[in-house]
């Protein structure tokens, strides 16, 4: 029969930025399913992660014991071969005491002997909010740098840039389900159907009422079949694409004059920059005819209400900066933000990238995005922290590696990031990580950066604990502790706070309340936010400045967050790719996700459905491409960069662009990011995820 629950507990989705709040039926310490909850990004909604991604928490792998390497281990090698199921031929079983008292001496060693700026940590967007305000706390006065950053890096922090530089804040100015408000949607360079599910349900039911919706992506994705256009252009030409759009709009007149004159600066030198840029122009260089480009920017331009989603695929470029800045000059020269049904959405990724960044896990900023190199703001969290600080901007994830290469770099505490997995020219990353002369990592299974640790502390997953996590629409929302963490493992929260008192840090909070109430004194943008409040709403969305504020879904109403109280237009100009096809590498290979798999496949391949529906690496090919391989669906390929070589199955895809290869990057053992380009945005350092140079082989 049935096995009946015995506990409900009302919780949120750990996989992705939209949110969606569940409820986790227990039994005697174990989740037996899900259901959905009706919170605002879902009203009781879920998708296939959400619903059947949770037993990832009972998989045998998980971490259960302190591991210390073996001082007989074989020496650490960026050529992983582990085995996840045994880490005893590496590692052995210690003590919490011995193995914390262990983390932090190496580390201290280090910050002794060489410097704060020789240490650094990642924090993690799969953590709490609280966990994240503590981390980047342990860094900045515990090691003494801002060497803090997580994977926002590799994910819209070229959005961020763009955003605090033109409108002053980062964060999306109306929540996904706006779209129900809107006449008219563009979405570019994202595929939510895959990465953002429930939100694209919400945008279906838009277009059922009558919203319009324009795809522009180089890869075709499934809501184009509920598209009025599909604008397929050219991978890594988005600004002549965009900038085309905007030509178009100034010359035909649909300008919004009264909102450019009130509420923005530098449209002038925006509509000198733009003269050149005519769809004519642009039309071989992104491959939209001028006549598609002329009917798109009047549809955006002329209705009642139009808003913009975006995704990696404008992000995740050398020039993803500039990309963003262009949505950005789109929006303020029709006036389409500010009102709902309009704005800027960037879809965040992870559950809690939203919330880490503002918690100020990031190298340049303190928490709420007061920069480091501001003595205002230095002044302020050195008071609230009764510690000296650096102001100097730390290192970003990419730039970390190159320091460990570099002999900078010696020590690092990485908290629920996979690095070896996720950073670009993944093989470099993993010699970094090797060469470290301490690693302490944080984590609940052994990872493939895990691996490479002198130190794992057995963490806590996300039904095992409580704390708050901030959604894509800004909301703030609870996830309560279902169930106790296995064995020995330990919630996060107590982890670091042991580090840091190893560290000579006098640290006391009693739980996650108490640290979010520390947060509230050093973020304004949440500092109407009670712990009570939370506990009786669930989710309250801010900005929520005072107690009793209801919160703000939509922002830039009558002004921007910027020092002239105007929205900025920041021109941007063609820039290629930095590694383009060439005769030894003809293919261009896209990196992202698939629908059941979560980024580096951690938690996902250890879940029992969502494993079995994807269970292989596959690499996805145009059909006509497959056959000139001479490779047939399901047969092998070898794709090789310049930095390294996956061998896995072929799938035909008919969505993909000839020439190109769509692969995602959670695979182990055919890890796409051993071939993806390190090459950096100059203003976000965002690597180029999205773009690089391959060549593939039958075999
Ligand atoms: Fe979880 Fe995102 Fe799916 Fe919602 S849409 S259930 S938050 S993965």
């Amino acid at each position: 029969g049935l096995i009946q629950s015995d506990k409900a507990v009302e919780s949120v989705c750990p996989y992705c930025g939209v949110g969606c709040q569940l409820t986790y039926k227990i039994k005697e310490n174990r989740i037996l399913y899900v259901e959905g909850r009706d919170g605002p990004a879902n009203h009781g909604r879920l998708c296939v992660k959400g619903r059947y991604g949770f037993d990832y928490v009972h998989h045998p792998h998980r971490l259960t014991k302190p591991l210390i390497r073996r001082q007989e281990a074989p020496p650490k090698s960026a050529d992983l071969v582990m085995d996840p199921a045994n880490p005893y031929t590496v590692f052995r079983e210690a003590s919490w005491e011995e193995a914390l008292e262990f983390a932090a001496a190496g580390l201290k060693k280090i910050r002794g002997e060489k410097g704060p700026k020789a240490l650094a940590g990642f924090g993690s967007a799969k953590g709490s909010n609280e966990e994240a305000y503590l981390f980047q706390k342990l860094v900045r006065t515990g090691f003494g740098s801002n060497n803090v950053d997580h994977c926002t890096r590799l994910c819209h922090a070229s959005s961020v840039a763009a955003l605090l530089e033109c409108i002053g804040s980062g964060a999306v100015s109306n929540p996904v389900a706006d779209v129900g408000q809107a006449q008219v949607v563009i979405l570019i360079g994202a595929n939510p159907t895959v990465n953002h599910p429930v939100g694209a349900t919400w945008i279906k039911n838009a277009i059922k009422r009558g919203t319009r919706l324009i795809v522009m992506d180089p890869r075709r994705s499934e809501l184009v079949r509920h598209a009025t256009y599909f604008l397929q252009f050219k991978p890594g030409t988005d600004v002549a694409l965009l900038n085309a759009l905007m030509h178009t709009i100034i010359e035909e007149g649909w300008v919004n004059p009264s909102f450019i004159a009130e509420r923005t600066e530098a449209f002038e030198e925006m509509k000198r920059h733009l003269q050149v840029y005519s769809p004519e122009a642009m039309a071989p260089v992104c491959g939209i005819p001028a006549q598609t480009l002329r009917e798109v920017a009047r549809l955006y331009a002329t209705s009642k209400g139009s808003m913009i989603l975006w995704g990696m695929g404008i992000s995740q470029h050398t020039y993803g900066t500039d990309n963003a800045r262009c949505l950005i000059s789109l929006a303020l020269m029709t006036g389409q933000i500010g009102r709902r049904g309009t704005g800027l959405h960037p879809l965040r990724g992870q559950n809690n990238v939203q919330g880490a960044s503002d918690a100020g896990l990031i190298p340049m900023v303190f928490p709420d995005y007061q920069r480091v190199d501001n003595v205002e703001a230095q002044a302020k969290f050195e008071a609230l922290w009764d510690s000296s600080l650096d102001a100097q901007p730390g290192l970003t994830v990419v730039e970390v590696m190159e320091a460990i290469t570099a002999g900078k770099l010696h020590g690092m505490y990485i908290e629920g990031e996979n690095p070896a997995m996720s950073d670009p020219d993944a093989h470099h990353a993993r010699e970094a990580l090797a060469k470290l002369e301490h690693l302490v990592v944080q984590d609940i299974f052994l990872t493939e950066t895990a691996y490479l640790a002198d130190v794992i502390l057995p963490a806590s997953a996300y039904p095992e604990k409580t704390g708050t996590f901030t959604n894509t629409d800004r909301w703030v929302q609870l996830g309560r502790q279902a169930i106790n963490p296995p064995g020995e493992a330990r919630q996060d929260l107590w982890i670091i706070q042991e580090m840091a008192r190893r560290l000579g840090l006098e640290w006391n909070y009693s739980g996650p309340a108490t640290v979010f109430a520390e947060m509230r004194r050093a973020m304004p943008s949440i500092a109407g936010i009670t712990w009570e409040r939370l506990e009786r709403e669930s989710a309250v969305v801010y900005p929520c400045r005072q107690e009793g504020d209801p919160g703000e879904p939509v922002v830039f109403i009558d002004n921007f967050p910027t020092s002239s109280g105007r929205g900025k237009f920041v021109p941007a100009d063609i820039l290629p790719p930095d590694e383009r096809p060439d005769k030894e590498y003809p293919w261009v290979l896209i990196t992202g996700r698939q629908l059941e798999h979560w980024h580096t496949g951690s938690m996902t391949r250890r879940a029992a459905v969502l494993d079995a529906i994807e269970p292989e690496a596959v690499a996805s090919l145009h059909p006509l491409d497959l056959e000139e391989l001479g490779v047939k669906p399901g047969g092998w390929v070898t794709l090789a960069s310049r930095r390294g070589q996956v061998t896995l199955e072929a799938r035909a895809d008919d969505a993909v662009p000839r020439h190109a290869v769509f692969m995602a990057f959670c695979y182990y053992e055919a890890a796409a990011n051993l071939l993806s380009n390190p090459a950096l945005d100059p203003v976000a350092k965002i690597p180029e995820f999205k773009y690089c140079a391959i060549k593939v082989s039958a075999g």
